[in-house]
């Protein structure tokens, strides 16, 4: 065989259409505009802004030379640890049994997926991977409209009309909260009403709580405590330990999903065998919460609560509308009061709309078509980690609350990107 001629690749027929395009494109021409010495604000990309805590990061040093493959269900002592974690936190009573450790709770979604066999039912918006994940599998995905006055989330009546028309259909729910990419969260009324209609319908929910610890009024409510024989919970270190390229994410079955559990296993032992042994030992000094622990978040919880109020403030001001922000660091504002100025420019979609405002403000969002919304509704994921995130942690420490002084002393480039946003529309 001759190998400068091109070998035939074929490929899953499910991958088609699919790329990944929306993060990696935005953030290639930002370093590319930058690269030119162009100034850009970055709020395209949804990273933890801050540091690992130290503890953890010596954790991690101190187990560095843990070499052998650890259990595929993951390491007992961690599975210990966020039993007593979540069941603290969430008034439900998993055993350490019940989890499964993987490299990132991705992955495990993507198993979860591949192990179930049910469709696919998300929000829109929604995150990104969820819907590409069900399509590679092949799996049927539903995406239930939502509405800004029920702050772009599911509400137990629409959940409850969709399952009306099909009742038996074998279904899985991803309920995500607070939630990326709207920084919104359900109330306490809103999951119990949610977790009768699940029961009601026999829908597996899967909770994905990855960003809880975020939650700006540290309340972690959970739907399993709602509807504990028919929830997985799902979450990791990624978002609230700013630790996202450690890979590790867990979920929580609940008893009766044993064979669920069990199947997920089999996928993780013929796939990835186990999740990095120095990081599932980290982890459970993570998810032990001591004090120093407690202390980063809460001091990182209200400096993202100010931030995002501060941005929210700027941009409601500006005619752009967008439910307050309750946890997490995403706004999922809504440019579409500016259509007729857009039509008039030539946007005609949101593609255009982050297009114009990156390379003419220079500032990066993401395309809300990207998490499932209509390209017409001129919606944008923003995310407002472009500051320094050691550096406003140290600067806000001893304090409970962050002025606009402070945010536009120490982050700058919210302050100027807000603006950017303000002027782009007034141009
Ligand atoms: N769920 C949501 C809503 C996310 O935003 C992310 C990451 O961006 C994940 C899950 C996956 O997190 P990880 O695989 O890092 O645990």
């Amino acid at each position: 065989m001759r190998f400068d001629q091109e070998l035939p690749t074929v490929t899953n027929q499910n991958l088609f259409g699919l790329s990944t395009s929306a993060t990696l494109a935005i953030n290639e021409r930002s370093r590319a505009l930058m690269d030119a010495g162009k100034k850009v604000y970055r709020f395209g990309f949804g990273q933890s802004p801050f540091p690992v805590p130290n503890s953890v990061v010596e954790s991690l040093r101190e187990h560095a030379h843990e070499k052998d493959y650890l259990p595929v269900q993951g390491l007992p002592a961690l599975r210990e640890a966020l039993a007593s974690f979540i069941n603290s936190h969430t008034g439900t009573r998993f055993k350490s049994s019940q989890f499964l450790i993987g490299p990132g709770s991705k992955e495990l979604m993507f198993l979860l997926q591949l192990s179930y066999y049910g469709e696919l039912v998300i929000p829109a918006p929604s995150w990104v991977s969820y819907a590409p994940q069900a399509q590679i599998i092949g799996r049927h995905v539903r995406r239930l409209d939502t509405l800004p006055e029920n702050g772009l989330l599911i509400m137990p009546d629409e959940l409850e009309a969709l399952c009306e028309q099909d009742p038996s259909r074998p279904r899985l729910l991803v309920l995500n909260y607070p939630a990326n990419p709207t920084g919104t969260t359900y109330s306490e009324d809103n999951l119990r009403d949610l977790a009768m209609v699940a029961r009601k319908y026999r829908i597996i929910v899967l909770s994905d709580e990855i960003y809880s610890e975020l939650n700006f009024q540290d309340k972690r409510v959970s739907i399993a405590y709602y509807y504990p024989e028919g929830t997985i919970i799902s979450g990791g270190l990624s978002k609230w330990c700013g630790a996202g390229g450690w890979r590790l994410g867990f979920f929580a079955f609940p008893e009766g999903l044993k064979r669920l559990q069990d199947a997920m296993t089999v996928c993780a032992s013929e796939t990835f065998t186990s999740t990095s042994a120095p990081i599932q030992y980290a982890a459970t000094t993570a998810f032990k919460m001591g004090p120093d622990i407690q202390e980063y978040l809460k001091t990182a919880r209200f400096i993202l609560r100010d931030i995002g109020y501060y941005m929210h403030r700027k941009l409601v001001a500006a005619g752009i509308t967008m439910p307050k922000p309750e946890g997490g660091f995403y706004l999922f504002p809504s440019f579409a009061a500016h259509k007729e100025l857009f039509q008039s420019r030539g946007i005609e979609t949101d593609r255009d709309m982050c297009q114009a405002l990156l390379e003419e403000a220079g500032v990066a969002l993401l395309p809300g078509v990207e998490f499932g919304c209509s390209s017409d509704l001129f919606a944008a994921r923003l995310s407002y980690v472009d500051f320094d995130g050691a550096a406003v942690l140290e600067a806000a420490t001893g304090k409970d609350a962050l002025d606009d002084a402070f945010i536009e002393t120490h982050c700058p480039q919210i302050a100027e990107g807000a603006k950017a946003i303000c002027d782009w529309l007034k141009k």
